[in-house]
């Protein structure tokens, strides 16, 4: 039995190795240890040629693979940290601890992971209120290796929705919310590769109102996206969060935009006016308001420039119908005409449509977005001719059936080979993911 064991072992590694030489083994994914909705906004950044992505894989861990565009070579995916949550099987995944990735100017890759609020064990949070996890960082024990990894102990536990950005001087800025819902949006920076950071600055604040009848407790929340602007910019887009207690919804609405000028330091709105730190709810309405979205409600999309550094917005809106997250939503695209916020419902999308978004003139504008048709997952690349009023589908990328597609905000400086991550999830909640760029998927 021993022999025929061998010989199977044998001949099973002989048809590997000829599979492997004669490259019928690529695949289109890198990874297939994705986990729930795996990747989040800012979860790649391409440095000295070689592509850097990191996604949540089994466990809720963070993952980290690298590809080497001149090499055509994948390496990893490599286990990067170890979240607090996903360990307990009688918990849903959680979703919120996918790791953000930023390389530093030593070229270390850093990791900021694991965070839904954190817990009250581990001490009292100043900003806001507890859920679960612990935000953790991590670093690359050697510059560009991803092999290796070690824990720095030096940021705030506290976070949920980690996004890192970074600047050309090479300033990181560690963008969060400081717990669960009703808790202030902040930013921690550091100006030595990640070694220390500030404490947290708070800029978007949450507090308490008056309740009603139905709903003795409401709290002011925000959700938000962050872009680099120009120069040494952060751009912000949100909208505002309803906190409703004890019977808790997921009531979103209205659209806002403000600048972090981070050489100043100092907060602007599109009118350059300065804003007082943290910016409470009346002042968001009064300083910051793109648009005041009445019973519709919304989530964020994304927010960028176009060529002379006018901001573009998506936000998604629809209904609410009773729906948990409110009916499928439509893209809605705002930019600021120079006098003022202009409002396009853009025709020709798919209804429920999500992902990214580049403005390459004032008339022609792409989107790489994900939806479902049908049965159909489907990632395809729309353009418009005409500023964003109507677009037509100019490529699909990707398409699975019973699938559901999850993407990244683009990589940062990205090469056009490798533009964004990809996840695709059945309804295991497993999956695999994807390195896509202009040419479609980057396989291994
Ligand atoms: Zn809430």
């Amino acid at each position: 039995m021993k022999i025929i064991k061998r010989l199977t072992f044998l001949f099973l590694m002989i048809l590997s190795f000829i599979a492997c030489s004669q490259n019928t083994s690529k695949v289109d994914y890198f990874a297939s240890n994705a986990l729930g909705n795996p990747v989040t906004g800012n979860a790649g950044e391409y440095y000295k040629g070689v592509t850097y992505v990191s996604y949540q894989g089994a466990l809720e861990d963070p993952y980290v693979a690298a590809y080497d565009h001149k090499t055509k070579t994948w390496v990893g995916p490599f286990k990067a940290g170890t979240s607090l949550m996903g360990k307990d099987k009688s918990r849903k995944i959680d979703n919120h601890g996918k790791p953000t990735l930023v390389i530093d100017k030593e070229g270390y890759i850093h990791i900021v992971f694991g965070g839904h609020g954190g817990t009250r064990d581990i001490g009292k949070n100043p900003l806001g209120n507890y859920h679960y996890g612990k935000q953790m960082h991590v670093v690359s024990k050697n510059p560009l290796d991803i092999s290796s990894w070690e824990v720095l102990d030096n940021i705030s536990p506290f976070g949920t929705y980690s996004q890192f950005i970074k600047m050309d001087n090479g300033d990181l800025y560690l963008f969060y919310r400081h717990g669960a819902h009703r808790s202030n949006r902040v930013y921690q920076k550091s100006t030595d590769n990640g070694r220390t950071f500030s404490a947290p600055v708070s800029y978007l604040k949450t507090k308490q109102i008056e309740g009603t009848k139905e709903h003795p407790v409401i709290y002011d929340s925000w959700y938000t996206h962050y872009s680099k602007g120009q120069n040494n910019d952060v751009i912000v887009s949100y909208n505002y969060h309803l906190c409703k207690g004890p019977k808790h919804d997921g009531e979103r609405h209205n659209v806002y935009y403000m600048r972090f000028d981070t050489d100043k330091n100092e907060w602007y709105n599109i009118k350059g006016d300065k804003l007082t730190l943290p910016i409470t709810k009346e002042q968001a309405d009064n300083e910051t308001l793109v648009y005041d979205t009445g019973d519709l409600w919304t989530h964020n999309g994304i927010v960028r420039l176009d060529e002379e550094g006018n901001p573009h917005l998506t936000s998604y809106e629809g209904e609410h119908k009773g729906l948990k997250h409110g009916a499928e939503k439509s893209i809605v695209h705002y930019y600021w005409s120079g006098n003022e916020w202009m409002r396009i419902k853009s025709s020709g999308l798919p209804v429920g449509a999500k992902g990214e978004m580049e403005v390459l003139s004032s008339d022609k504008i792409s989107m790489l977005i994900s939806y479902k048709e049908e049965n159909m997952g489907e990632v395809a690349l729309w353009e418009s001719t005409n500023g964003g009023k109507s677009f037509i589908k100019k490529e699909i990328l990707l398409q699975a059936e019973k699938k559901n597609f999850d993407l990244s905000n683009f990589i940062r400086n990205a090469k056009p080979e490798g533009k964004i991550i990809i996840a695709a999830k059945d309804k295991s909640g497993n999956g695999n993911v994807y390195l896509v760029g202009e040419k479609g998927v980057v396989k291994r």
